[in-house]
């Protein structure tokens, strides 16, 4: 099968194939669309929104894609820093699907600025391409402690400004701070380059999970996907990592701020079937104190956002609390209303999250055609 075989440089090829296009002039709006009056509301405006909605333009819908941020693009937009994903390739994507036809809305957040009783008269389906936006949170005492984010506040806030967007909450900016990471993710690796990039002392990152193996074992043999050690460029860039180490305790000075987090360091039992890492026991005397100024938690995402337009068009959760939606039919347990990528199969990756608007598509077409 040839699985052992060096990797070939996919992504490369295929963002090569793409700059060639477009520095070509292949790449043109396709402007000529005969039109159905059936009208789809998208929203979300994250890959698997904009999946969706480039393919039901191209198929002759009406299409006006809802977003409550500023600007269209989702996680693509202010969740990856641009040192991974250029903001130029996300915009020039949605320039070429407004000249096409799409509508944006950005600014608006269904359920709150715009109703749900007008979303439901004014279109003939509905796709929820919400995202998976609720963070886990630390509850330990003094979480209060100024200097202590989700993940994602930095990084939003870090995108807007560099790309000269304002924003209105406290400034959150790590020049010459001593910078805790919790959690050993992909956005923890973001917030590293983010914080690099803005001059940080001393960045850490922990992780309460063992060092996962550099190569598969036993428990992942191919084709589960392998659970092995990352090291990304921001890693690279500087930072020192830490595994099994939980969090106690933020620690405050008399002002409020964080000053450290109270630590221990801990040891994991596997499963006597599964050899997966089932639960874990504290080291005995190992508790120590880490000194930091900020600390990020990116510890991943529980679900998509209940409160507003989930409930307000009483959708039915699945068990994991994201939106139900058939794997095959992508449509939810109300008429008209579909749902898809992170809001449905939860916190997953950028090409999921197109593969299931594009598959979203397909089933709306179906049920749109019928009625
Ligand atoms: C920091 C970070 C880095 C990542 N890096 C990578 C990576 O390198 N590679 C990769 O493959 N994946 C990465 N991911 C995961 C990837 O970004 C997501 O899987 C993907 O963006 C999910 O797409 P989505 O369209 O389902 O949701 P999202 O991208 O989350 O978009 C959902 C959109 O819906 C909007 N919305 C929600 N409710 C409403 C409402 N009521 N009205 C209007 N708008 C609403 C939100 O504002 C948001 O813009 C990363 C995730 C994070 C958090």
């Amino acid at each position: 099968m040839g699985i052992h075989d060096a990797p070939i440089t996919i992504e490369e090829i295929e963002k090569n194939i793409v700059e060639t296009a477009f520095s070509e002039g292949y790449v043109k709006p396709q402007i000529e669309i005969p039109r159905t009056h059936k009208k789809v509301a998208v929203v979300g405006s994250g890959p698997s929104g904009l999946a969706a909605a480039d393919q039901l333009n191209k198929m002759g819908y009406r299409v006006s894609v809802f977003e409550r941020d500023s600007e269209a693009g989702g996680l693509l937009r202010f969740g990856i820093p641009d040192f991974k994903l250029d903001k130029k390739i996300v915009q020039r994507r949605i320039n070429l699907m407004k000249e096409e036809g799409v509508i944006f809305k950005p600014g608006i957040e269904v359920g709150v600025d715009y109703s749900v009783e007008e979303l439901e008269r004014n279109f003939d389906a509905i796709i929820l391409a919400l995202g998976c936006t609720v963070p886990r949170d630390l509850p330990i005492p003094n979480r209060d402690a100024k200097g202590v984010y989700f993940a994602m506040e930095f990084l939003k806030q870090s995108n807007k400004r560099v790309s000269g967007i304002p924003y209105s909450e406290d400034k959150i900016y790590v020049e010459d701070k001593k910078v805790l990471i919790i959690g050993g993710s992909y956005t923890g690796s973001d917030c590293i380059g983010t914080s690099n990039r803005q001059g940080a002392r001393q960045i850490l990152q922990i992780e309460i999970m063992p060092m996962p193996p550099k190569q598969r074992d036993e428990t992942m043999p191919w084709p589960i996907f392998p659970m092995i050690l990352k090291t990304t460029s921001s890693h690279q860039e500087g930072c020192e990592r830490k595994w099994m180490i939980n969090c106690k305790e933020f620690l405050k000075d008399d002002k409020g701020n964080l000053k450290g987090v109270k630590a221990t360091e801990v040891e994991w039992m596997r499963g006597p079937v599964t050899k997966r890492y089932t639960s874990f026991v504290e080291k005995p005397d190992s508790e120590f104190i880490i000194d930091c100024d900020v600390a990020f938690l990116a510890m991943g995402f529980l679900h998509v956002q209940h409160t507003g337009l989930v409930e307000s068009l009483d959708i039915q959760l699945n068990p994991r609390l994201n939106l139900i939606g058939n794997e095959l039919e992508y449509r939810t347990n109300k008429e008209k209303i579909f749902a898809c990528g992170d809001a449905r199969r939860g916190q997953s990756l950028v090409v999921w999250a197109i593969s299931e608007g594009r598959r979203c598509a397909e089933q709306v077409d179906a049920y749109l055609q019928k009625i």
